[in-house]
């Protein structure tokens, strides 16, 4: 008997204790987590200076509420400007609540309704940000949804040519799709996207809760581009484990958030800043951002060695250290069986197996991965 909602398909697995790319489990079984806790521990677990940037916070003062000024806040959201194309920062508490502020303000800045987004996108499990997700498993049961959601294929230029109205805010996507299988946008796709927006008198909201902070070698996925959106949101690295959110908009945008327009009690807290801080000014680092690129380059290298010619795997993909090995049936079970060799890997829709490994991994932490994952494939039965 559990007194939690069963919203999640849970293992059979309880963390002890977690340190860098390992977790202990209840039985000081040691796991190698290419998880990070979904794309959140980005500096491993338990990061000893955000770990002590927190520990002294919490000596200090945890929680005010917006009422007052927090300095802090103004430290965080200066990294995040400086580090991005945006101008200024609210700051919130996950993910979805980030894109849920920046609906509101692209709704509020233009005047207009309709967020024009795409198939297999995720954006949340709030009412909007569900509406946003184009996938219909997330949404069933839940409707009416909200109506001023159009979904087009992504990586589809020519759909995006067919698109008109006056009624377009924004359009908003990931610049590699996460949840819905590590499938990276291409180009002249996200050119056309934001020569579209142009056209439409509409704003450009890249979604970088998974792609941001670093996670792809750059600060912000979309920086591999050439684009330059209006609106980024962030959330789960943000933190390394804290929950922090962040929208992050131009200045163009900043006469549209008035005091009363928008806000959250916990939004930008003493504790959550002192964790962003911590993060930030590690992984904002130029040459650790460029190690996390070369780790990608290197990590896709080896698996490529190690898993194609196998019958099921169909294509390994990813950008920095967020990669998709897709293959040509269901991946629940090769999933199970990694684990069972101590191994710690995601799905990405049915057929994708998720590889989100701390952005401080070893070569060495990749190499034993890969062999995890050559001797589950090679075992595997049909
Ligand atoms: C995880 C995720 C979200 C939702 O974040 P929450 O913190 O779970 O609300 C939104 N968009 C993308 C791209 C994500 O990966």
């Amino acid at each position: 008997m559990s007194y939690l909602f069963p919203t999640y398909a849970r293992w059979n697995f309880t963390v002890k204790e977690a340190e860098g790319a390992w977790l202990i489990d209840e039985n000081d079984d040691k796991y190698l987590d290419f998880i990070s806790g979904i794309a959140v521990c980005n500096l491993g677990h338990v990061d000893e200076d955000v770990k002590n940037a927190v520990e002294e916070q919490l000596q200090k003062v945890w929680h005010t509420s917006n009422l007052f000024k927090v300095p802090l806040q103004e430290e965080v959201a200066k990294r995040l400007v400086e580090n991005s194309d945006g101008d200024a920062v609210f700051f919130c508490n996950s993910g979805a609540e980030a894109n849920e502020a920046a609906i509101k303000l692209a709704r509020k800045h233009t005047g207009k309704s309709k967020i024009v987004t795409f198939k297999q996108s995720f954006h949340g499990r709030t009412f909007a940000t569900m509406s946003a997700t184009g996938q219909e498993k997330i949404q069933i049961g839940f409707g009416p949804l909200l109506q001023t959601f159009e979904y087009l294929p992504y990586n589809d230029t020519a759909a995006l040519e067919q698109l008109e109205g006056e009624e377009v805010a924004a359009i908003m996507l990931e610049v590699v799709q996460g949840e819905g299988g590590v499938i990276p946008a291409h180009k002249d796709f996200l050119q056309k996207v934001a020569e579209t927006c142009k056209k439409l008198n509409a704003l450009l909201i890249i979604d970088e809760i998974q792609t941001g902070i670093g996670r792809t070698g750059k600060p912000f996925g979309y920086q591999h581009y050439g684009i330059s959106p209006d609106i980024i949101t962030s959330a789960k690295g943000l933190g390394n484990g804290i929950p922090v959110g962040a929208m992050i908009g131009k200045k163009e945008l900043i006469e549209s958030f008035q005091p009363g327009s928008h806000g959250s009690t916990f939004g930008g807290n003493f504790i959550a800043m002192a964790s962003a801080n911590a993060t930030l000014k590690k992984i904002m680092d130029p040459s650790f951002l460029q190690a996390v690129e070369e780790k990608g380059k290197s990590l896709v290298q080896k698996l490529e060695d190690a898993l194609y010619g196998h019958e099921l795997v169909k294509e390994i993909r990813g950008k920095g250290l967020l990669i998709g090995i897709e293959c040509s049936e269901q991946v629940t079970d090769l999933i199970n069986t990694a684990r069972e060799n101590k191994l710690l890997v995601l799905p990405a829709g049915p057929n994708v197996i998720r590889l989100l490994p701390p952005l401080n991994v070893t070569e060495e932490e990749m190499d034993t991965a890969v062999a995890i994952l050559k001797e589950t494939f090679s075992t595997y039965k049909k």
